[in-house]
């Protein structure tokens, strides 16, 4: 038996160790924090379920179908569409796949003129496009009505990039995955995807082990202790490899602001509002109206997502105010997560050092379906050994 060790416990680090052969592996996973998942983490904050960042998990990833964990998350639904909040009125805009008549019925043609239509329509039919960047795309092709009031907000939220300096290779993927699937969150929040994922594989893993560095075989632990392996696989995002590591390596990180609020009342359905590139909001959500486990007690939560970090949460939750037509009295602030590194903003590959693999969203796309792969493809590249 090889003695494997693999650093970090997100997605891609559960992933690689589900696959790789037990016969031939033994394998321990360290975690620097006292909860695995990594950046698909949820934290119990006086009585409410929140997000460490808000996120999705479509119903179709074909990793997470592949490790065999969709049918015991007890997905819950958002409404398959969007409303878009537009000078005070909402507009509803529904997915054609899944509600044909509503689409037809619903404001359509306030959001998308006729060529939009035709266009997004081609976008589905394309494997590839000319244009290299997401904004290039929506500029070359949209109206602006369609790109400030839907085609903006939504694919910014998506990417958190706020100059939708996104690949269309990928683009064209997420937007054929939110075309034909649909958004859900597990009832006890995301956290439950990679706890999920770690007690069906049995996984070894080890809690509060940072790693300080690695060398000549060897695993240094910030408390001291050493672990000497045989195979080391690094699966934490990029900036920590060259922590760890003599690599050399840097990224852009696409960055998000989550703020969670609290009400009696409430103001929205199961749908994601988005909101326009006039506020600093993205997009908010009611998320006891997708699943009520969200909350320990009768109040709604909701959460409140922006790409700017630098937005105070005062400005944030004025914001909110304004946009759900709620007083101060009417909510309470239950907590704020300010993620600075949230989504690779590009890829990159760093390749195998001798006994010394790598994984993580960086190196496939920036997407819980991204970190899985990448997670799987270095197992799969070990079993052969
Ligand atoms: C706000 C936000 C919104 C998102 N929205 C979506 C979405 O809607 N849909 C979607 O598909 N994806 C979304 N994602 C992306 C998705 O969550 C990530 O791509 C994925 O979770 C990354 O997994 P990973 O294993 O590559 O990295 P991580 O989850 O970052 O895992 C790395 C692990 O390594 C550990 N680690 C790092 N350094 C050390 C060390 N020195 N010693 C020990 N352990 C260490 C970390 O603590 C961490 O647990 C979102 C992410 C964020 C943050």
């Amino acid at each position: 038996m090889k003695k494997t060790i693999i650093i970090g416990s997100g997605l891609s680090g559960l992933s690689c160790a589900h696959y790789l052969d037990k016969k031939k592996f033994d394998v321990k996973i360290y975690e620097k924090e006292s909860y695995l998942g990594g950046r698909v983490a949820t934290e119990d904050v006086n009585g409410f379920k929140c997000d460490v960042g808000f996120q999705v998990l479509l119903n179709n990833y074909e990793e997470v179908k592949k490790i065999g964990v969709y049918d015991k998350l007890d997905l819950k639904y958002f409404n398959s569409g969007a409303s878009i909040y537009n000078k005070n009125k909402n507009l509803n805009l529904y997915n054609p796949f899944y509600h044909p008549i509503k689409f037809l019925q619903s404001n359509l043609l306030k959001i998308l003129t006729l060529s939009d239509m035709i266009n997004l329509f081609r976008l589905f039919i394309s494997s590839k496009l000319k244009e290299k960047k997401v904004g290039e795309l929506f500029q070359n092709r949209f109206t602006n009505k369609s790109q400030k009031l839907f085609l903006n907000p939504f694919f910014k939220g998506i990417f958190l990039s706020k100059d939708l300096n996104t690949d269309t290779n990928f683009f064209l993927k997420i937007f054929k995955k939110f075309a034909l699937g649909k958004a859900s969150l597990p009832s006890n929040g995301m956290n439950i995807l990679p706890k999920t994922i770690a007690e069906n594989s049995k996984l070894d893993i080890s809690f509060d082990s940072e790693v300080d560095k690695v060398k000549n075989n060897k695993v240094y632990f910030k408390n001291g202790e050493t672990e000497v392996f045989d195979y080391l696989i690094i699966a934490s995002p990029i900036h920590n490899i060259s922590q760890m590591t003599e690599i050399d390596t840097k990224m852009d990180y696409n960055e998000n602001k989550t703020i969670y609020l609290s009400s009696d009342k409430n103001r929205l359905n199961k749908s994601i509002l988005l909101v326009s590139d006039d506020y600093e909001t993205n997009s908010i959500q009611c998320l006891t109206n997708i699943s009520k486990s969200y909350s320990s007690n009768n109040l709604n939560l909701y959460s409140l997502s922006s790409l700017n970090t630098k937005a105070t949460d005062d400005k944030l939750i004025n914001e909110f105010k304004e946009i759900m037509e709620l007083d101060s009295k009417d909510i309470s602030f239950v907590k704020s997560y300010t993620i600075k590194e949230a989504l690779p903003a590009s890829k990159t590959k760093i390749k195998s050092k001798k006994n010394i693999y790598f994984c993580g969203d960086w190196m496939e796309e920036p997407s819980i379906d991204g970190a899985l792969k990448s997670g799987r493809k270095v197992a799969n590249k070990l079993n052969q050994i």
